[in-house]
């Protein structure tokens, strides 16, 4: 445990109230821009504020945050969150993923995520940039079900259950990319003082991984593929090892990294191990959480390579390969 607390350090900080949660700082930053100037313009001023690491003592009318909600507000006209880069107006219409406006599917305080983290005030969303064919979420991941919660309502939610106990919030789906610009809306309405945990597949856009900097304290992701073949083959989606490793690297750089990999059958020498390989020599300080969990659901019967549960030995052998490569193992 010592160990685990020393690579989330910010993260218990946040806790033990020795630091504010970086969504918080960001309202601490001043910046005055205007909401008719290019969108080149606007990104320009967002990365150089970043930059900058003066805070001023009040929380103040116009701050990075305001900044990024117009980036975001803009990103959603033109929808470019993930990497599948529809293109679609999601005032409208519906990208790949089937999100329009935000649903959520369920909130409460998960007591399943990793120890570090529970209570886990979780929030689901509708609706998912994946389409994984064992999916055991797929009934909310693959539909848009769900209500929408107006942000203030959903701000004072998470003040409600930060007594409750919750430690963190943890934007989950399906996956937290499609509704971004919600997320940074309800930001700016909360004051809550709690960690904000990024629970995602981590096919993110270049620019949602840019506002997503300095807001987000911890990067819960997964990481399923070690090759493309297998992410088309069991996820739909294309270039999975360019994006997901440029984006891991990215939240390295800017939180606190914690990375899921679950272990399917029949992927130990494909995905299983390139993954903790590349994860060892790229991101020697991130956590990795080896789940063993798969069981095959949704459509993983009519693929004869997941349409079992993994064996003791393979499980076995993806840990004796961590161990081997000194991975810090959840
Ligand atoms: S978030 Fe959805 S609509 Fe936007 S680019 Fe990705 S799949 Fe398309």
């Amino acid at each position: 445990m010592t160990k685990i607390r020393t690579l989330l350090k910010d993260y218990f900080d946040i806790l033990e109230e020795n630091k504010i949660p970086k969504y918080i700082q960001c309202k601490h930053k001043t910046i005055d821009f205007d909401t008719t100037a290019k969108t080149d313009i606007l990104w320009k001023k967002h990365d150089n504020l970043l930059k900058n690491k003066k805070l001023i003592d009040i929380e103040l009318e116009q701050s990075l945050l305001d900044l990024k909600i117009e980036l975001a507000s803009r990103i959603f006209k033109q929808c470019h969150f993930c990497e599948r880069r529809c293109g679609v107006d999601r005032r409208k219409e519906t990208g790949n993923c089937r999100v329009k406006h935000t649903k959520i599917t369920s909130e409460f305080l998960h007591m399943g995520e990793e120890t570090v983290l529970i209570p886990s005030y979780t929030l689901f969303f509708s609706g998912c940039t994946f389409h994984c064919v064992f999916c055991q979420n797929w009934d909310i991941s693959q539909q848009n079900i769900g209500v929408y919660i107006k942000p203030a309502i959903l701000a004072k939610m998470i003040e409600d259950r930060k007594k409750q106990g919750a430690r963190n919030v943890n934007w989950v789906g399906g996956d937290p990319t499609p509704n971004l610009l919600y997320i940074l809306e309800v930001l700016k309405k909360s004051t809550t003082n709690m960690p904000q945990v990024w629970n995602s597949n981590m096919y993110c856009s270049t620019e949602t991984m840019k506002l997503l900097k300095g807001v987000i304290d911890v990067y819960l992701t997964d990481f399923k593929y070690g090759n493309d073949k297998c992410a088309k083959h069991l996820s739909k989606v294309e270039k999975y090892t360019e994006v997901v490793k440029r984006n891991h690297k990215i939240a390295y750089e800017n939180g606190e990294v914690i990375i899921r990999h679950l272990v399917m059958p029949n992927h130990i020498e494909c995905c299983s191990k390139p993954i903790l390989k590349w994860i060892a020599e790229n991101l020697p300080n991130s956590i990795v959480n080896i789940m063993a969990q798969y069981r095959p659901e949704y459509k993983a019967m009519n693929y004869d390579d997941i349409s079992r549960s993994i064996s003791n030995e393979e499980f076995m052998q993806v840990k004796d390969y961590a161990n081997q490569l000194g991975i810090n193992e959840e």
